[in-house]
């Protein structure tokens, strides 16, 4: 099943406690569609580079058989550039530069071939370029939407109004609380409930996702790991892979509802594994399956059956 992804195709400069790199292709739709592409065909991109965008984050895309059809590129225009610096507590990570460059005057066109995508994926932008592609396509099967502090600090009213037209929104601890202006997470996640999306996922970084619906609440590990070299994208990964396994499945139930929230994390964690977008560069379905069930035992534990020698318990 198709998935149409818009989002940011970025240059990324980013330092952490184990490095730094500088121009590094990036981006929500980047991380979002390498994600989903291991599910699932095709996986369509709706976004915008300038002239500097190096061709080698064109061919990774490619080579992953993502279609670029949707990508304009202004020749003389300068794609968008984040930078941002990861504390000691990888959680943590201060946003030190956003130029929107091309991104400021960019008007989504989709192609035809993209208006009958059955799965939506809005990637972090403009809550107005989000909703400007929803109104280019036919009814999907679901609208999975992503944000940011950024947005939601400065497009409060615009964001409020795409929300009414997405069924999951995938927020991250911080950005739901300042977003529902509570701090509980489960209350979070109601309030966020009311602004539109049935489904809520708050992420929390090295320690799992909360997925939560009408009648769920339903926690998810994050899989402990001893080598985390640049969180970024991991957000992005997650929001790829479960979009990707909802397209590959065709099935919103709340059981596959919570293998997405899995197959999110799995592709959230390679990604932590390596700088930029190196860490989803060769992955298979083999490896992400045995993440998988390496999460489900994580967590799995079997009641112990009382004997009649215990029943002073009760
Ligand atoms: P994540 O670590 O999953 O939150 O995503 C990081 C990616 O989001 C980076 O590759 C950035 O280029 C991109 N990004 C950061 N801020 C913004 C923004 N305001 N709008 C769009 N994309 C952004």
């Amino acid at each position: 099943m198709s998935v149409l992804v818009v989002g940011s195709l970025a240059l990324d400069t980013v330092e952490t406690p184990f490095g730094t790199v500088k121009d590094a292709v990036g981006g929500s739709a980047t991380y979002i569609s390498t994600a989903a592409s291991y599910f699932t065909m095709p996986v369509r991109v709706v976004g915008v580079v300038g002239g500097d965008f190096p061709r080698k984050g064109i061919e990774f895309l490619e080579n992953r058989n993502i279609d670029l059809e949707g990508l304009q590129v202004i020749k003389d225009g300068k794609t968008f550039r984040w930078a941002g610096r990861y504390h000691y507590d990888l959680n943590v990570r201060d946003t030190l530069l956003t130029e929107l460059n091309v991104f400021e005057t960019f008007n989504p066109v989709i192609p035809e071939s993209y208006r009958r995508s059955r799965w939506v994926c809005l990637g972090n932008i403009d809550p107005v370029l989000q909703r400007r592609v929803l109104e280019q396509i036919e009814k999907p099967r679901a609208v999975i939407g992503d944000t940011m502090n950024y947005w939601i600090e400065r497009r409060n009213g615009e964001l409020r109004e795409t929300l009414k037209r997405i069924d999951v929104l995938v927020v991250n601890e911080s950005e739901a609380r300042l977003l529902s202006n509570e701090p509980n997470l489960i209350k979070a996640g109601r309030i966020i409930r009311g602004m539109g999306p049935s489904v809520v996922i708050i992420k929390k970084g090295e320690h799992g996702a909360l997925l939560m619906t009408e009648n769920t609440v339903f926690s998810a590990p994050a899989y402990p790991m001893e080598n985390i070299f640049d969180p970024t994208g991991a957000g992005d990964s997650f929001a790829g892979g479960f979009v990707g396994w909802l397209a590959r499945t065709d099935d919103f139930t709340e059981e596959n509802l919570k293998r997405a929230v899995i197959y999110g994390s799995a592709l959230a964690s390679f990604c932590v594994e390596k700088f930029g977008v190196e860490g989803l560069a060769d992955l298979s379905y083999l490896r992400i399956q045995d993440r998988f069930r390496a999460f489900r035992d994580l967590s799995h534990f079997e009641e112990h059956e009382l004997a009649t020698g215990d029943r002073d318990l009760y």
